[in-house]
């Protein structure tokens, strides 16, 4: 199927064209459709699998369809969760709507208003929001909402688990019931199916990718390491000039500072993202790792979360996340739209579990590394048939393996654990 299959207007056909996409995600080929047809959609897709477009090119061609005279009225409203994937969505419709005559506008927080109070007085057909600062401003009256068409929420659950739920609602109880409404969600725990039951009129359902199979289609594998040599391998891994970015994730803010700080002193350039920084030095380290200044950016979660750098070629787990689901949105930055990408988990003794909860939720064993020079230098974390309390089995012998690097036992010899 091509886009034209999908009955695009000719600006928006172009706009795709010289973007160079030539065939339609899966959830653009099903949801546009819907969309354009004005209906409710509940779509369960992540992000990386092309649901920004699946969403802004129909709105894009409906609004296009009735051009506003005069000052312009906010006609569609996409709540989005965080500052990044705000932005993100900005220039999706910067790009896919270049040829049309619609305006949109970026609001979020942790930035002063005036920008976005000036930008909104001149009237915009499309706002693209974080709750926070979208309530803030309509309860100053800045924005008003009575005109909205099209109403979409992105990544639902994520709204959820960074607390954001209530304000969601608010949102919902402010604009007009008679909309049409798209809701995403890459998960959907009862509460999100809950508010989808409250917010969506009729809904055609669309699913893509569920989580397991995004995780399959990356080059994944594990590193067993002790605590205190993460760092020497880290440095390790980034010598390698294959490595041409990579996004490497910390559970802490100062993890992430820290293993920032340690890596420019092993001379290898790297940021460090998280929400303690300011929002101006967030994305002066986002704008650097995306055209490639700076190789490496260390991030924790939230500070990641809709991140969407094109070609990055590997996803680093310094430290595995306790949320197994986290592990398959960390290494879905990396192998976008179709790209290969790599991902590799350092796992030391303690995350011995959090490892057995994310194998368990994509279903297949990860690959272990065993030639790396830090896998045994104490305690050989290697899986030669642990005792039932879990204890790691030591390898005294295991020397540091230099010559050998990178060469991947498959998981199916280690016993399992
Ligand atoms: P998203 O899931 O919206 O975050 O999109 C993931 C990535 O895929 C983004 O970098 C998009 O620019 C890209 N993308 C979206 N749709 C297509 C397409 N039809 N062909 C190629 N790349 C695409």
């Amino acid at each position: 199927m091509t886009f034209k299959d999908l009955n695009l207007v000719a600006p928006i056909l172009d706009a795709l064209h010289a973007e160079g996409y030539t065939n339609p995600t899966p959830i653009q080929q099903e949801a546009i459709p819907i969309v354009l047809q004005g209906k409710d959609l509940l779509g369960c897709a992540q992000t990386g699998t092309g649901k920004t477009a699946a969403f802004a090119v129909p709105m894009l061609q409906l609004l296009s369809a009735e051009p506003q005279k005069g000052h312009r009225n906010i006609r569609a409203l996409i709540l989005t969760p965080t500052r990044e994937l705000a932005i993100q969505i900005g220039e999706s419709f910067t790009t896919y709507g270049k040829y049309l005559n619609l305006k949109h506008l970026v609001i979020f927080g942790g930035v002063p208003q005036g920008a976005q109070t000036h930008a909104l007085r001149a009237g915009t057909d499309i706002l693209i929001a974080t709750p926070g600062r979208l309530l803030d401003l309509m309860d100053q009256k800045f924005i008003n909402l009575q005109h909205l068409d099209i109403f979409v929420l992105d990544e639902a659950d994520r709204m959820l688990d960074m607390g954001f739920i209530h304000d969601v609602k608010k949102v919902v109880g402010r604009i007009p019931v008679k909309r049409q409404t798209l809701f995403f969600s890459a998960t959907m725990p009862p509460e999100i199916q809950k508010l989808a039951n409250t917010i969506l009129v009729k809904p055609e359902k669309v699913e893509v990718t569920p989580v397991s199979s995004t995780a399959e289609a990356i080059d994944q594998s594990i590193y067993f390491v002790d605590r205190k040599n993460k760092k020497k391998l880290l440095t390790y891994i980034l010598n390698d000039k294959k490595v041409l970015s990579a996004l490497v994730f910390t559970r802490t803010k100062h993890g992430a500072d820290k293993v920032a700080k340690d890596l420019s002193k092993d001379g290898i350039i790297a940021e460090a993202i998280h929400g303690n920084k300011s929002q101006n030095a967030r994305q002066n380290a986002l704008n650097n790792f995306k055209s490639g200044r700076t190789r490496v950016l260390v991030a924790t979660d939230i500070a990641a979360r809709g991140i969407d750098v094109e070609l990055l070629s590997h996803v680093i787990n310094y430290e595995l996340p306790n949320v197994p689901e986290t592990y398959v949105h960390r290494i879905g930055r990396t192998g976008r739209a179709g790209a290969s990408g790599i991902a590799l988990s350092f796992c030391d003794a303690e995350e011995m579990d959090d490892l057995k909860a994310i194998q368990k939720l994509i279903g297949i064993k990860i690959p272990v590394v065993e030639a790396h020079p830090y896998l045994a230098e104490e305690s050989g974390l290697v899986q030669i048939n642990p005792p039932k309390n879990k204890a790691i089995v030591q390898r005294p012998n295991a020397v540091p393996a230099f010559n050998a690097r990178h060469k991947k036992k498959p998981a199916g010899q280690f016993k399992k654990w």
